[in-house]
């Protein structure tokens, strides 16, 4: 087999859902963000195990992403969008049994004239200016929107990864004002705000990246371990090249591995002579550039070649790739490819 293994540790994934769920409070609901087909590692499996981990709400980012869902889900548990009601919605909504976080009038108007009834929530804007009522307008409708009973008012922190910044307690401070009163289920905190304490986490958290063994939680097991195959492992002289632009050479003999993954597979050229992948316990450097499907790799101080290396798992993680390459952890995810082969261990494929 030429491509890259992709093993997606479903045991983790709960896992790291059941220690999210325990830093909140028993009161509190943990839904579970599972957009971008759960951060790239398969919607399906991945919210069957949540589910079965005891998540009853999920968010995902736009309605067409709800059918996935709702079929890996069945007719049980609630399933959010976080993008509201769109034009061309109404009848995924209704048919999908989808939950519509309204960000503006223009979408109250819509979800109340097409669907009458059909339950839908409220996103405010509590600072980070990217979706949600401004406390403004949300003053002007409050009342006639509470009338419908809203499923549950939410809003998003902009800062959350970075717990002593000014940002959060102005943000919570916005969002208490505009919910005071209220009764009906609040939300603000996604993985960043359950870390933050019991202040942001109101009656339902929905954390994502933290699921999946990301940043800021840092005690997340990691999720996805990533092996490729090599094809082919060669001697260098010293002073011979390594790849596309000679960006590498080699100072003395060496050994080089050609791995089977590029970045047509996600793996961004930015780790170019950067990265390392591990045989085992030992890293072994990255060099020369990354190419569309492969990899070369200094193996000249291993005394055994693997049949694999591995680029993610235990000893590396999606952040660490991510600093690596200038980016974060949920970009390092959902761009993994679809060409790995992919295996699910543990949990509810
Ligand atoms: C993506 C997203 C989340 C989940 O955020 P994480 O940082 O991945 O935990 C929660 N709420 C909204 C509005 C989001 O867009």
């Amino acid at each position: 087999m030429g491509t890259g293994i992709l093993t997606i540790d479903l045991d983790a994934l709960a896992a790291n859902w059941r220690a999210l769920d325990a830093a909140s409070a028993a009161t509190v609901e943990t839904a579970a963000t599972v957009k971008a087909d759960g951060y790239g590692l398969g919607i399906g499996a991945v919210a069957r195990t949540l589910a079965r981990a005891g998540a009853r709400r999920f968010f995902v980012a736009v309605a067409e992403e709800g059918a996935a869902l709702r079929e890996a889900l069945g007719p049980g548990p609630q399933v959010h969008v976080y993008s509201g009601h769109m034009p061309g919605d109404t009848d995924m909504i209704a048919d999908l049994q989808l939950i519509p976080m309204l960000n503006s009038i223009e979408q109250m108007t819509r979800h109340f004239e097409a669907l009458p009834g059909h339950p839908f929530g409220v996103q405010l804007d509590s600072g980070m200016n990217r979706l949600g009522m401004e406390p403004a307008e949300w003053a002007a409708v409050r009342a006639v929107v509470m009338a419908q009973k809203p499923d549950l008012v939410m809003s998003h922190l902009a800062c959350a990864d970075e717990p002593d910044h000014e940002m959060n307690p102005r943000q919570l401070a916005a969002f208490r004002e505009m919910t005071a009163g209220l009764d009906c289920p609040l939300s603000i905190a996604a993985t960043g705000g359950v870390l933050l304490g019991p202040d942001y986490h109101f009656g339902m958290t929905r954390p994502g990246i933290g699921l999946y063994g990301g940043m800021p939680f840092e005690d997340a097991r990691p999720v996805a371990h990533l092996s490729l195959p090599i094809i082919q492992i060669r001697p260098l002289d010293a002073g011979e090249p390594v790849g596309y632009g000679n960006s590498w050479h080699a100072d003395a003999p060496a050994r080089i591995a050609t791995v089977s993954a590029g970045y047509a597979d996600g793996i961004t050229r930015h780790i170019s002579n950067q990265a390392v992948l591990f045989a085992g316990d030992v890293p072994c450097p990255l060099v020369g550039r990354v190419s569309m499907d492969l990899l070369t790799i200094d193996v000249t101080h291993l005394p055994e070649v693997p049949s694999h290396l591995d680029l993610l798992g235990v000893h590396q993680t999606v952040d660490d790739i991510a600093d690596i390459a200038g980016s974060i952890g949920y970009e390092v995810l959902t761009q993994l490819g679809r060409r790995y082969t992919r295996r699910y261990k543990g949990g509810m494929a």
